[in-house]
């Protein structure tokens, strides 16, 4: 009856629905939650405000190709998104750069430090924080763990249990020491977000008569894996599934549980029209919460409130809360790699985003994967 079951309606799941209903296939898509969107999903509250259910959800991109696709299913809003970081009482802009720079330190110390850094960097470029303590130069190497001290290790801590040089380069390297004065958290060429919500760009990404979907169904209600075949239904299966899940979950935990954080997410209403200057605060320092990020600032609302949120970083536990970033240990690697060695064994199963592939994918690196993942699978 279905030529393609795709498990999720996050980003991946949805684009890829799409993408072979066009061409004529009948896709049935199951999602365990009671909405669609993944993570990415949007309401709009109390306060009349859309806000982003499991936490700030920024769209940026430089794939031309990415931007036009989704263009067909939503008008935007133009948003380039800035964050600030509370460091010493003061409120300064994040990726730290040269107007970080004169906010912490005293003028004279601060012009010295940009004339160093840029003999020994291009202007625009971007450096990693551990990168930048490697600097041989006294005035670098105090910048460096100045930043490190202050940005770095406490919200890391938080956000992964765990201090920077614990954790994989690339994940602080995505905030980097920015060498010039642009403020904004992104230097993609598209910066913003859906008009109406995500909710509502994946709902139109899903409408099309040939994806039937699912809510509120797990995989193993519908399916299971026996030998090396699928059942739907209790019938053979024998089309594409397409899988965007846990890995480990479809694999009964056989070689155990990949580890992810997790986020509580709590939203409070403010008696004021607003509550920061920026989108999002972060709080390296001093608090539980990782940052605060205030919705009308994304999507502006007429209201006399506003609505904020604050982020609590946690362990992911199964039935428990859910899982936001893979947690790249080497164990976790390992485990990952046998999880995909006996994904080999069924071909009919495609793993796309980043659930199923264990990765820190943006939401437009999840686009591209699934329109590339189509072009692959497509004939
Ligand atoms: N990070 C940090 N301090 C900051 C911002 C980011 O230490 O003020 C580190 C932290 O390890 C974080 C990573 O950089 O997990 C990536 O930050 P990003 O804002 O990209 O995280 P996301 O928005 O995906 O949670």
């Amino acid at each position: 009856m279905f030529d393609i079951v795709i498990i999720g309606a996050g980003l991946a799941g949805a684009v890829l629905a799409e993408r072979f209903a066009q061409s004529n296939k009948k896709i049935l898509v199951i999602e365990r939650r009671q909405h669609i969107a993944g993570n990415c999903y949007d309401e709009v509250d109390g306060n009349g405000i859309l806000i982003h259910k499991y936490g700030p959800h920024l769209f940026h991109t430089d794939f031309v190709d990415v931007w036009e696709y989704l263009s067909n299913f939503t008008e935007w809003h133009v948003y380039h998104h800035k964050v600030r970081a509370m460091v010493d009482g003061q409120i300064v802009p994040i990726p730290f750069n040269f107007n970080t720079l004169v906010k912490v330190f005293p003028k004279n110390l601060a012009d010295r430090m940009e004339v160093t850094l840029l003999k020994n960097y291009g202007y625009g470029q971007k450096i990693p924080i551990l990168e930048l303590k490697k600097s041989a130069d006294p005035y670098l190497q105090f910048l460096a763990e100045y930043v490190y001290k202050n940005i770095f290790l406490h919200y890391t801590e938080k956000q992964w249990g765990k201090p920077p040089e614990q954790i994989e380069g690339a994940v602080t390297a995505r905030v980097p020491i920015f060498i010039g004065r642009d403020d904004r958290y992104f230097n993609d060429r598209f910066q913003a977000v859906p008009r109406h919500g995500y909710a509502k760009l994946v709902e139109k990404i899903l409408s099309h008569k040939n994806i039937k979907l699912m809510l509120n169904t797990n995989f193993d209600e519908v399916g299971e894996l026996r030998g090396d075949e699928i059942y739907l239904f209790n019938q053979k299966f024998t089309g594409r599934l397409i899988y965007t899940g846990q890995l480990d979950e479809l694999f009964s935990y056989k070689f155990g549980a990949l580890p992810y954080r997790s986020v509580e997410m709590k939203f409070e209403t403010v008696d004021a029209e607003s509550y920061q200057d920026v989108a999002t605060v972060n709080y390296p320092n001093n608090y539980d919460f990782t940052r605060i990020t205030e919705f009308k600032k994304i999507h502006p609302a007429q209201s006399k409130r506003t609505t904020i949120l604050k982020e609590y970083p946690q362990n992911y536990v199964k039935g428990k809360n859910d899982p936001y970033y893979p947690v790249f240990t080497d164990e976790a690697r390992i485990a990952y790699e046998k999880y995909s060695a006996e994904l080999k064994n069924f071909p009919q199963i495609k793993a796309v985003g980043r659930l199923a592939e264990y990765k820190y994918y943006d939401m437009d690196d999840i686009v591209k994967k699934a329109l590339d993942v189509f072009a692959e699978l497509k004939d």
